[in-house]
């Protein structure tokens, strides 16, 4: 007789299992049932790839006895079954690090047991909630691996010795406390198997009949599926706890044959984001599962998909581990992307709160597909961006809503990129739109700039970016006198300054944009632009930096004051010139060039302060001070 310890997060597990989660006891059943089956998918898999597997006893399937005068349930399967190792391996530790988690999660929220128990992989565990003794006896489908006997009380240890099983798989004996003696009734387990593992594509058979449907839930027809059906497919499926956002169920069209369900998850999956992130989409043929991760059923935009694809006109490589490429594939993959996308625009339509949900999960993964486009759905996705606005107080707007509030004489919808989400909303190049009213798209992913070279309009309506061009006057915007007088005292300072910043600016001009600032960084048409740089940068690109344009406000009182000195041929203007394109770069977040800048207000600070003093000795007006008061007019 061999004795082992548990692992210490075992241990913990069962402690918890054993103590505090009483709630949800039935869905033991569902577990083992669950490991059950994955087991039998399993001994199928490798009999495929592998083919010298012991042979199952008859019938392959999954039993549940019981025996009330033993007090016993016990959940039988002709699957892969365990060996020595992998029993010590799979029963007595946890391959995922999710106990601190777990624990954690039940003290903290008072989450239901039922979800967690699925969501951390500690499923055969909770046999432990009905069960004061449990027993497994497993004969592996490797024909090198002896029969194991398993047994623990799910206290500190287990033993383990040789076991007796003749054929290949697993009996898992649950000798069931005296307050779990209404599990030891076949009726209640046969509702509880209705109930909680109905898809499960193995027949589970209870007093030699079948409790779980016959026909996959996903060749029935849709009406005959009931949302619950749905849910507890999904679970069953991701090993999520919460029940999906949304669902779609889909048979096949035209030449090819196949049925699918696809589920979108109520939260992303962290992973998501990598690289080698593996598609939740699994493919069956003929019920019985062949692959766990068919990514090549839905496009990467959609990869946060999940759920069951079944069909007999796809194939799988030689390892049997990738689809090969053919035209059911593509087919396949085009029309559930269609469906898909249908159905988030209905949702959009019925539950836009729903709707907002899925956008600040998805949104920035949908996006993707929209400059790649493989299956010709740009419209559609286009109608699902959603951005907040410069007038939407951080709601989520669509293009159409903006299109639909285009002021008179906007003849463009206007975006603005900037990925530092915190200040996009405040920066200064909105501020002209926002004195007109006009409403900019807020778009601060770094995918937006992808998705805008994409976009050249939205239904017939030009989409410019705020970032590059001039703000033009508008037809009824006729300057009054005094703009006038400013942007003529304005233009021969703007002159002189593109002269002397000829280094570090493309071009010095005029802004019709701004209201409070005195100056602002825009970038060239036709160029990268600032915020596609700092993207490319980010991801360790190189790209050499394409020179700004500095505008300049003609009606700020700073440069009304610069302006006409500047005119007077006042000397000693450089470093507030300079300043000006400082002031630009601060606003954004990117001073290039701190020291300089440091340097240049140092010097500034001991002008104004000579300036001050010597206007206070003398009460005269002194030209450092009159270009520092704030008002512009001379001191
Ligand atoms: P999970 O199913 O998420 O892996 P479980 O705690 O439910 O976590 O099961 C742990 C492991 O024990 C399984 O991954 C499997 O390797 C093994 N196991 C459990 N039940 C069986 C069974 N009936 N036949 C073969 N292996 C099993
Ligand atoms: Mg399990």
């Amino acid at each position: 007789m061999e004795s082992h310890r548990f692992e210490a997060d075992v241990r913990q597990i069962l402690h918890l299992v054993t103590h505090s989660l009483y709630s949800d006891r039935e869905i033991f059943l569902r577990e083992l049932v669950s490991n059950a089956s994955d087991a039998l998918d399993r001994a199928r898999f490798e009999g495929l790839s592998r083919g010298e597997l012991r042979p199952a006893a008859g019938e392959p399937g999954v039993r549940v006895t019981v025996d009330k005068d033993a007090r016993t349930v016990t959940i039988s399967d002709d699957g892969a079954g365990l060996s020595h190792a992998q029993a010590v391996e799979h029963l007595g530790t946890i391959a995922r690090s999710g106990t601190k988690a777990f624990a954690t999660m039940l003290k903290d929220r008072g989450e239901s047991a039922e979800g967690l128990i699925g969501q951390f992989g500690v499923g055969f565990y909770s046999a432990f909630m009905v069960a004061e003794k449990v027993e497994v006896h497993s004969l592996s489908a490797d024909p090198n691996e002896a029969a194991i006997h398993w047994t623990s009380d799910g206290g500190e240890a287990y033993e383990l010795t040789a076991g007796t099983r003749q054929e290949r798989g697993t009996d898992v004996i649950l000798h069931m406390r005296d307050e779990a003696m209404e599990f030891c009734d076949t009726d209640r387990l046969r509702a509880i198997v209705a109930k909680h593992s109905d898809y499960v594509s193995w027949p589970v058979l209870i007093g030699g009949d079948r409790a779980n449907q016959e026909s996959a839930l996903w060749t029935r027809s849709p009406s005959e599926v009931t949302d619950d059906e749905y849910i507890a497919l999904y679970k069953h499926l991701s090993g999520d706890w919460q029940d999906p956002l949304t669902w779609v169920h889909v048979r096949g069209e035209g030449s090819v044959e196949y049925a699918a369900v696809l589920f979108i998850p109520r939260k992303r999956p962290w992973e998501l984001d990598r690289l080698d992130y593996k598609v939740g989409v699994k493919l069956y043929q003929k019920r019985v599962k062949v692959l766990e991760n068919a990514g090549e059923l839905v496009p990467r935009n959609l990869r946060f998909v999940t759920g069951v694809v079944d069909s007999t006109d796809v194939e799988l490589n030689m390892s049997r581990e990738i689809l090969q490429q053919t035209g059911a594939v593509r087919a396949i993959r085009k029309q559930l992307t269609k469906k898909v996308l249908r159905k988030m625009s209905e949702l959009a339509g019925a539950d836009a709160e729903a709707y907002n949900h899925l956008w600040e999960e998805y949104g920035h993964i949908l996006k993707e597909g929209i400059q790649e486009d493989q299956e010709g759905v740009k419209e559609q996705l286009v109608e699902l961006l959603r951005y907040p606005t410069t007038t939407s107080d951080g709601a989520l707007r669509s293009l159409k809503d903006v299109k639909e509030s285009l002021k008179d004489g906007q003849d463009a919808i206007w975006y603005y990129t900037n990925v530092d989400k915190e200040r996009i909303g405040r920066a200064a190049v909105l501020e002209g739109f926002k004195k007109r009213s006009w409403e900019v798209l807020l778009m601060s992913d770094p995918v937006d700039e992808w998705v805008v070279m994409a976009l050249s309009d939205f239904d017939g309506t030009a989409l410019k970016s705020v970032a590059t061009g001039d703000l033009p006057a508008t037809a009824d915007e006729v300057d009054d006198a005094e703009t006038k007088a400013a942007k003529e005292q304005a233009t021969p300072l703007v002159t002189w300054m593109a002269g002397l910043l000829k280094g570090d600016v493309a071009e010095v001009r005029l802004s019709g944009r701004l209201t409070d600032s005195p100056s602002v960084l825009v970038d060239q048409a036709g160029g990268l632009g600032s915020n596609m740089e700092r993207i490319l940068r980010a991801a360790n690109q190189q790209v050499s930096g394409s020179k700004r344009v500095l505008e300049v406000n003609p009606e700020h009182p700073m440069v009304k004051t610069l302006a006409r000195l500047n005119a007077d041929g006042q000397t000693g203007l450089e470093p507030f010139a300079r300043l000006l394109l400082d002031h630009a770069a601060i606003a954004e977040g990117r001073l290039e060039d701190p020291e300089g800048f440091a340097h240049r207000l140092q010097g500034l600070m001991e002008t104004a302060a000579r300036g001050l003093a010597a206007g206070a000795a003398s009460g005269a007006s002194a030209v450092e001070a009159e270009v520092l008061s704030a008002d512009g007019t001379p001191v």
